[in-house]
């Protein structure tokens, strides 16, 4: 049996990338896992079937964050499907590189408005229903901690912002038991960057470089880190930043 047998999961944005790394992880650890999407419903349907055919059990949500009453809705639907909650993963997110001057005041908020209001509020609802001892996993950027890189700005901003609800959200629901993290991947290879990653020759090889470890970042590596944080094994690791780049900040 595994480590998460009997406890429920809501991922965000796990239709696809790294979410979808992260609910495949811990369904294989025995949680049920809410599969939420934006648009892709065919991408959601697959990583819900790619669960079960592991013997692994998932349903899926899909709600635009961003827009007006998305949170409300996105709880609505999950409490159709589930009794409360023992583990929240914030992860799905927008961002492209986009330098001070390119950068338009619709899609600095959007931005904030994916990344930083949605798991606000999807915090602030989801609380009472996550039970006593759950977990809070934000995923953040090693961006928010690298050298500077101005051409991702408002994204690292969103970020920073994103590590300061995990740091004082552990302070609230620590008397409950609650850890709340959150993981910071270096790059990694999904849909988000594929440009980056495929988009010139040697890319790729750019990639691999960041990471002390010589090779670009897969799913599954931020996957095991999040499993882990969700774990009981976890219990004492609250208010972190979890650096998951693969050495790319030394
Ligand atoms: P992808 O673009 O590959 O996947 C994004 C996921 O989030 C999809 O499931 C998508 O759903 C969902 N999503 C996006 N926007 C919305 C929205 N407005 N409402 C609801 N769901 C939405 O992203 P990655 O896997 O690359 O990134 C996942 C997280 O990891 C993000 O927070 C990102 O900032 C962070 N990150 C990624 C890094 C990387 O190198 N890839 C590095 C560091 C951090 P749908 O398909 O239905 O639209």
């Amino acid at each position: 049996m595994g480590v998460l047998a009997g406890r429920t999961a809501l991922v965000t944005g796990s239709s696809r990338g790294i979410g979808r790394g992260i609910a495949e992880r811990l369904a294989r650890e025995g949680a049920r896992v809410a599969v939420h999407y934006g648009k892709n419903r065919a991408a959601a349907k697959e990583t819900v079937a790619a669960i079960e055919e592991a013997g692994g059990s998932a349903f899926a949500i899909g709600v635009e964050l961003g827009r007006p009453g998305d949170v409300d809705a996105l709880w609505e639907e999950f409490d159709r499907h589930a009794d409360g909650l023992d583990i929240l993963v914030n992860n799905a997110g927008i961002g492209k590189s986009r330098s001070l001057e390119e950068i338009a005041e619709e899609e600095y908020d959007k931005l904030f408005a994916v990344n930083v209001k949605a798991p606000f509020f999807i915090v602030k609802q989801g609380a009472r229903r996550l039970r006593d001892g759950g977990r809070i996993v934000n995923i953040s950027s090693g961006l928010a901690r690298s050298a500077a890189m101005p051409d991702n700005m408002a994204y690292s901003m969103t970020k920073g912002a994103l590590d300061v609800l995990s740091r004082d959200l552990s302070k609230v629901l620590g008397p409950r038991g609650i850890t709340v993290n959150s993981v910071a991947p270096g790059l990694i290879d999904t849909d988000n960057t594929y440009e980056v990653l495929h988009g010139s020759p040697g890319a790729w090889e750019w990639g691999a470089g960041l990471s002390a470890l010589g090779r670009v970042g897969e799913a599954a590596d931020v996957a095991d880190v999040v499993a882990f944080l969700a774990s009981d094994a976890g219990r004492w690791v609250t208010g972190s930043w979890v650096d998951a780049t693969g050495g790319s900040l030394t």
